[in-house]
């Protein structure tokens, strides 16, 4: 058996054979050609690309919609961009070359500057221009695009996929598909989650020789299984069909109100932590955003991000969630999650050290520009912004003043900005137990049962042999919680659970009791919670 580990993309299971997809494009070799005539051939492969994106469009519209085709629509524009038009144009009279070899040229130079962007986002578009770059070549040459070279259903095994490629895939043939490369922000890992194909990206290198053997995909742990053994086998297949005869069900809950039998509703949400996660949220048909780890999109850059690479992130996420709220937890580093860039000395406690706000109190510079990106977002859809790690209240009035700051500086410098909640997480038990004291302060508590578990508990959550003493129902985080909803509800603030144990379906009819207003979960858990709440008196 070979354990192969990356990201899961889309929650479910596929078990099959591997097949490596086989690219027809032949390699692209460099002959003399007269510019005039060869500008002539790349317009006519331009045009039928443009022709070819637009059925696709047609094609992913009925399958995925609107937020899933747009990438084509994207494609066409790419296709015919003056810069990219330019450069074929320059290298066509300047070399007197081949159109296939200049498209080449300028597709390989156009993802290299994209590769080379701060921004996750922008980097990802590398694969897109070589996907349009690599669509006109096999216009020009007249070859077939990619396949899949098999008669029976197959998991799809590459070093990664491009947009297209993940489109034009033959579904009807296609089990799941695994990559070597590639990020839960790819547009192939957006579409896979769209179109419910279980996948794994990221597992490193991927050996052609395994080709035809059997294999199975978990989309829900990001473990790919080739050759598994008996037990192994017989342990996925379970997950799989129940994973399958669940989800088949609770798709009679997508788009009902998430309410109990007596009328008490529950904003039920969903936790994510880059803007490639969008998505899922919205495939999930979670009611909002609960809680956006900013932390995961600092981690993707060599340096700190700038404002506007911020800006560019948070304002996609709240532009296609519309009119649903987001929460974004303001940059939650220290502990278990460590920046390079930042410096920071080693500690001897990590998880009681300089994390979380503490840190951004301390790196006013930080926190300013994550502040101003956030106020800006505001302006373009539904923003509150969550400070993390929280346990005096002077924290939580020292980041309001700093938000005050970043709000007056903005509205001075005469940018759009947009109002926002504010609120904290409570994650510590000092937290907990002046709730009464900090829930004046804000609009909402989130209440972080990681690490309220592991500080209440006093037992390290990465700690790998202390489950037994890790009661995630223990009575003091219960009591706790209780405590807070109370004190979050007689100072007129909403509160909601963000931890993993918001999607502990045994403690959702004690959380509704609680009064607890809304639950933010993985994605993948929003529909069972749902049907739980809905069953429930
Ligand atoms: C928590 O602590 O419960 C939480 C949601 O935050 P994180 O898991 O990111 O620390
Ligand atoms: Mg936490």
């Amino acid at each position: 058996m070979i354990e192969l580990t990356g990201q899961g993309v889309y929650g479910a299971i596929a078990a099959g054979p591997l097949k490596f997809i086989k690219r027809t494009t032949a390699p692209v070799v460099r002959r003399a050609g007269e510019p005039d005539a060869e500008w002539a051939r790349f317009e006519a492969a331009q045009a039928q690309a443009i022709a070819e994106l637009a059925d696709l469009h047609a094609q992913a519209l009925a399958e995925v919609g609107e937020q899933g085709a747009m990438v084509f629509e994207v494609h066409q524009m790419m296709v015919a961009d003056e810069d990219y038009c330019d450069s074929v144009r320059d290298i066509l009279a300047g070399e007197r070359v081949n159109a296939e070899y200049a498209v080449s040229v300028t597709g390989s130079n156009f993802a290299r500057i994209f590769a080379e962007m701060d921004d996750p986002y922008m980097r990802e578009r590398a694969a897109d221009v070589h996907d349009i770059s690599e669509r006109l070549i096999r216009c020009l040459t007249g070859a077939a695009g990619v396949g899949i070279d098999a008669d029976a259903p197959v998991i799809v095994a590459a070093d990664d996929l491009t947009p297209s490629e993940t489109v034009q895939l033959d579904k009807s043939r296609l089990l799941g598909f695994v990559t070597a490369r590639g990020s839960t922000t790819s547009h192939s890992a957006i579409l896979a989650r769209t179109l419910g194909i279980p996948a794994v990206v990221g597992v490193g290198e991927l050996d052609e020789a395994l080709d035809g053997e059997y294999a199975v995909v978990n989309g829900f742990t990001g473990e790919v299984f080739v050759r598994p053994d008996e037990a192994t086998l017989a342990t996925v297949l379970a997950a799989k069909a129940e994973a399958e005869s669940r989800s088949e069900l609770l798709q009679a809950y997508r788009g009902r109100p998430s309410v109990t039998q007596g009328g008490r509703q529950v904003e039920l949400c969903a936790n994510i932590g880059s803007p490639g996660e969008v998505g899922a949220v919205l495939e999930s048909d979670a009611e909002g955003v609960g809680l956006f780890r900013t932390e995961f999109g600092f981690m993707e850059h060599e340096s700190t991000p700038s404002e506007e690479d911020l800006f560019a992130a948070y304002k996609a996420v709240v532009e296609a969630l519309g009119d649903r709220r987001v929460v974004f937890r303001t940059l939650d580093v220290g502990a278990d999650k460590q920046i390079p860039y930042l410096d920071l000395a080693p500690e001897e406690n990590p998880a009681l050290g300089l994390r979380g706000l503490r840190l951004c109190l301390r790196r006013p510079e930080i926190f300013r520009t994550q502040l101003r990106a956030l106020l800006r977002a505001a302006a373009f859809g539904r923003v509150a912004i969550m400070f993390p790690m929280v346990a005096s209240l002077w924290e939580v009035q020292a980041a309001k003043a700093r938000v005050a700051e970043a709000r007056a500086e903005l509205e001075a410098e005469g940018v759009a900005i947009g109002a926002t909640e504010i609120g904290i997480m409570i994650e510590t038990p000092a937290a907990a137990l002046i709730s009464d004291q900090l829930a004046p302060e804000v609009d909402f508590f989130s209440i972080g049962t990681n690490d309220l578990t592991q500080y209440t508990l006093a037992v390290d959550r990465q700690h790998p042999d202390l489950a037994e003493f890790t009661d995630t129902h223990h009575e003091a985080v219960l009591r706790l919680i209780a405590q807070v909803a109370a004190n979050a509800h007689a100072h007129g603030a909403w509160v909601g659970i963000c931890g993993e144990l918001g999607a502990d379906l045994t403690l959702t009819p004690r959380f509704v009791e609680l009064g607890i207003d809304e639950l933010s979960v993985a994605p993948a858990s929003v529909l069972a919670i749902r049907e739980r709440i809905c069953t429930l008196d």
